[in-house]
Formats: C-alpha cells, sequence, structure tokens
C-alpha cells in the first residue's frame, strides 16, 4: 500500500547532522500515525553523507536512498526524490532542518481545507548573511517583473504538494528545472503558512553568490522571453537616438569647418558597443539554453539505490 506521505530530503555533504535530522523526522511522523516513506538523495556528497544513509536505511524500514553520480545541484535531486515516491502528499525538506519538520500537521491542516500546495512562507530566516537577503529580495522582484507566474516572496523549495501536483511537475519536460517557478507554473490551489527559519546548526550552506547567480539567470531565462523583448525595445531606441543624434551634427556643422573633437563620438562607440554585448549576452543565454534542452539528457544519473533496509544495489537508470 502506498504510504500517505512522501519525505524528500536532498542531500550534498551533510554527514554530520544527517541521522540526527532523519531520525527526528522519522519519530514526529510515527508521533503523528503517519504512514511514510523517507527519501534521502545524495548528490553526489563527497563526505560520508551515502555511508550514514545507508546505514540508517538498516535501522529504519521505511527510508529509501538514492546517490547520484555525481553532484547534478539541487532542483535535480528533488526531482528525483519526487520521480521515486509513491506517496499521496509529498513534502520537500532540506536536510540541515532549518525548515522545522514540526511544521507538518499545520501544513496538512491547510492542505486538508482544499489547498494543492502549501509552502512556507519566512517570517524570519536567522543566521544568513545580509548579501543573501539581499540578493534574495532583489532576485524575487526582478523574477515577479519579468515573468508572467510570480512566485511568492520568501518562499523556498520547503511545501507539501498533493500527488496530482507531483505528477503534473514530473510530467514537465525541462531540464534547466526552477522548482519554485514551475510549481506556480503548473497552477491548483495554493497557499503559504508563515514560519521562522532556524539557522543551520550543522555544516554550511552550499550556495555560494555563484550558484545563487546561476540559479537566478537560470530561473529568469527558464520562465521568461521578457529580457528578448527588452533587447528588442532597447535596440529600437537606439536606433532612433542616433539618427537623431546624426541630423543634428549634421546640421550644426553646416557651414561651419570641421572640428578636431573626436570625445562625442568616443562617448557614442563605447555605449553602443556596451550595450550590443549586452543584447548579444541576453540572446546567448536563451541559444544556450535551447542547446542544452536539444541534447535531451537526462537530469540526473544514479549511482546507487537502497529500497530495503540495507540492500543497495547498483542502478543505472536515470
Ligand atoms: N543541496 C543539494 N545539492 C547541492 C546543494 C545543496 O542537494 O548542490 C541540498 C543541501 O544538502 C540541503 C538543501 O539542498 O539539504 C539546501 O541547501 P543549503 O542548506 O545549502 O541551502 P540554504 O538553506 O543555505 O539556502
Ligand atoms: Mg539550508
Amino acid at each position: 500500500m502506498n504510504p500517505e506521505l512522501s519525505i524528500i530530503v536532498p542531500c550534498y555533504n551533510e554527514a554530520e547532522g544527517l541521522e540526527k535530522a532523519i531520525t527526528r523526522v522519522h519519530c514526529l511522523c510515527r508521533e503523528l500515525g503517519l504512514a511514510h516513506e523517507i527519501i534521502i538523495v545524495d548528490d553526489g556528497s563527497t563526505d560520508l553523507s551515502w555511508a550514514i544513509i545507508c546505514k540508517i536505511g538498516e535501522r529504519i524500514a521505511e527510508v529509501k536512498g538514492l546517490r547520484f553520480s555525481r553532484n547534478f545541484g539541487h532542483e535535480a535531486a528533488s526531482s528525483a526524490g519526487m520521480r521515486k515516491s509513491l506517496g499521496e502528499q509529498v513534502l520537500i525538506l532540506d536536510a540541515d532542518l532549518q525548515d522545522p519538520p514540526e511544521l507538518l500537521p499545520a501544513l496538512r491542516a491547510k492542505m486538508a481545507e482544499g489547498y494543492d500546495v502549501v509552502y512556507g512562507v519566512r517570517r524570519s530566516r536567522a543566521g544568513e548573511s545580509w548579501l543573501k537577503l539581499i540578493s534574495a529580495k532583489l532576485f524575487y522582484r526582478v523574477f515577479n517583473i519579468l515573468t508572467d507566474n510570480p512566485i511568492p516572496e520568501d518562499t523556498g523549495d520547503f511545501r507539501l504538494m498533493t500527488r496530482r501536483v507531483v505528477d503534473a511537475f514530473l510530467a514537465l519536460p525541462e531540464s534547466g528545472r526552477f522548482f519554485r517557478g514551475m510549481i506556480s507554473w503548473i497552477g491548483f490551489p495554493q497557499t503559504g503558512l508563515l514560519y521562522d527559519r532556524q539557522p543551520r546548526k550543522t555544516g554550511q550552506t552550499n550556495y555560494n553568490f555563484q550558484k545563487l547567480v546561476k540559479l537566478s539567470v537560470d530561473a529568469i531565462a527558464g520562465f521568461s522571453v521578457r529580457p528578448l523583448r527588452i533587447a528588442f525595445w532597447t535596440s529600437f531606441i537606439f536606433f532612433f537616438s542616433a539618427l537623431a543624434l546624426l541630423l543634428y551634427i549634421l546640421i550644426a556643422r553646416l557651414g561651419q569647418p570641421a572640428g578636431s573633437d573626436n570625445s562625442g563620438l568616443i562617448i557614442v562607440i563605447l555605449v553602443t558597443g556596451g550595450v550590443q554585448t549586452l543584447l548579444i549576452g541576453i540572446i546567448g543565454e536563451y541559444l544556450g539554453r535551447l542547446f542544452l534542452e536539444s541534447k535531451g539528457r537526462p537530469l540526473y544519473i544514479i549511482r546507487d539505490e537502497i529500497k530495503q533496509a540495507g540492500a543497495p544495489s547498483p542502478n543505472r537508470n536515470a
């Protein structure tokens, strides 16, 4: 029989706190009397995470494990867990438990009101750097201006979803995956639940500035062609400004001896050159995405899998 709830835990170098975290989640589900499964996806960790997952799997029958052949990223790990899940409801939970699993009853109560997605909305984000807070704010603003499917501010991937949402998500074929945006695009009734995000107790964040910029560009270019439209209008404005400038220079120079001051010309060349490079860059982002999608590669490759207690088995299917 399928479990009521699948909990998906993407995990990258989380050896330190993993066993305690999974035990906490498992005990909570037992206290709530929930038939559950916990799917831990090891996203190519270089520490002892996989050994620990195998150990937990021997002890707790509800634990299933997947191990990627290398680091494919958080979004791929969530997708792999969702594909493996069997539950009627699916919860995405980070391994560091910054998003408290104890909110489960509150999430389920909201879902019982008729919602298909209940996402956590961070009232506070203790222990996060000001750089991350500012860049997150900026990202939501820009994303929501540029796309037609706004994502709620101050949310992460922490959310409870119904089976039909998970199935709809798995049916989306693209390899450039931005989880939050895709779930918002799918539709169905969705709502938020306010909570306080805890600081990380063990390990360290796996999102550095470079990964955050990549995620933001992926998210925006994957969801909207508005930057291309902006590129078109910018070139349009520049073209007509150039024409007007040309006319102005011709009229101003009429009947005057040729001057020797070229500084105006240099400025114009620099500005147009800069804008053109930027526009080509924007077009390149979309072209690159098209190239990557056209290859049709799988989202991830699985190296090992544990289905039942203590039975690791190699599996080459993605
Ligand atoms: N994670 C992952 N692959 C990655 C980076 C992170 O599976 O390449 C996992 C990580 O182990 C954690 C979750 O994704 O369970 C969120 O990562 P993190 O806590 O570093 O992000 P933050 O909470 O700082 O946004
Ligand atoms: Mg975290």
